[in-house]
């Protein structure tokens, strides 16, 4: 298995003790993801640097698929992701910047990226108890994206993207994790329906949430998806594999989810 979202240096694990939970769940590989925001940093994140995500792949090359993120706010951006490309970035993220995701200095970014068949892993927010600042906002900047550069290969996460799983979302705009069933006509439906470059890794309590709050909901859009969807965690816990376990999916649908279709857009 592959988990598509996970750091190091985060929840107080360095990276030995994640190849050791690896080994524990069986998961072969992780794509290790940085974070750089320049101002404004949650004091817990600031240690998710571009450096420790190469030193840890560095001493683990065969467990740990290294990405970088650059916050687009910097003069020199495309230079810097450049550099980590030359150095060996595979991917671009965790990005998560506090701009709207269609903005064009981060646009630049995407481009930089898709040139070098590399994913665009974001987290998308809103504010809500559990997070103060909006992050590439909003969903409907997604839409725009997606339709401006088809090119690009996105992967969604996060509270304020996958809150759009049920078309009555905008009523709990104030809920990381909004609870119930999930009604008819969300936007992350739909956007995953309509564009090819559009991707979900299903990480951390906002994905597991959105599969597991509606029992009739989940299963039926893990199996329409499943060529779109990644498993990931962010942090290590084994609850996301049990969930996909506890659904008794089709073989091909958990292969896909768990390994297949990270390998092809990692070399896409
Ligand atoms: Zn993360």
């Amino acid at each position: 298995m592959i988990d598509a979202h996970i750091h190091t240096n985060w929840l107080g694990k360095k990276a030995d003790d994640i190849v050791r939970h690896f080994d524990s769940i069986g998961v072969e590989k992780g794509w290790l993801l940085a974070w750089e925001m320049l101002e404004g940093l949650d004091p817990g994140y600031s240690h998710l640097s571009n450096e420790s995500v190469f030193e840890a792949a560095r001493a683990h090359p065969d467990r740990f698929v290294p990405f970088c993120a650059v916050d687009p706010h910097r003069r020199d951006a495309k230079e810097i992701l450049k550099k980590w490309i030359e150095r060996g970035a595979r991917g671009f993220g965790e990005h998560k910047a506090r701009m709207m995701i269609d903005n064009p200095d981060a646009v630049e970014l995407y481009d930089v990226a898709a040139e070098h068949s590399m994913p665009v892993l974001f987290h998308m927010d809103t504010p809500h108890p559990g997070a103060r600042f909006w992050y590439n906002a909003d969903i409907d900047g997604l839409a725009r994206l997606l339709k401006k550069r088809p090119n690009v290969a996105f992967i969604g996460h996060g509270p304020g993207f996958w809150r759009y799983v049920s078309g009555n979302a905008e009523e709990h705009i104030q809920e990381g994790y909004p609870k119930g069933e999930v009604k008819p006509g969300g936007k992350v439906v739909e956007l995953l329906r309509d564009h090819p470059n559009m991707y979900a890794e299903i990480s951390a309590n906002s994905g597991l949430n959105a599969l597991r709050r509606d029992p009739d909901f989940g299963p039926s859009f893990i199996k329409e998806f499943s060529h779109k969807l990644l498993y990931g965690t962010d942090c290590f816990t084994r609850e996301h594999l049990d969930f996909l376990l506890s659904l008794s999916l089709p073989d091909e649908v958990f292969e896909a989810i768990t390994h297949e279709n990270a390998l092809k857009l990692m070399r896409a």
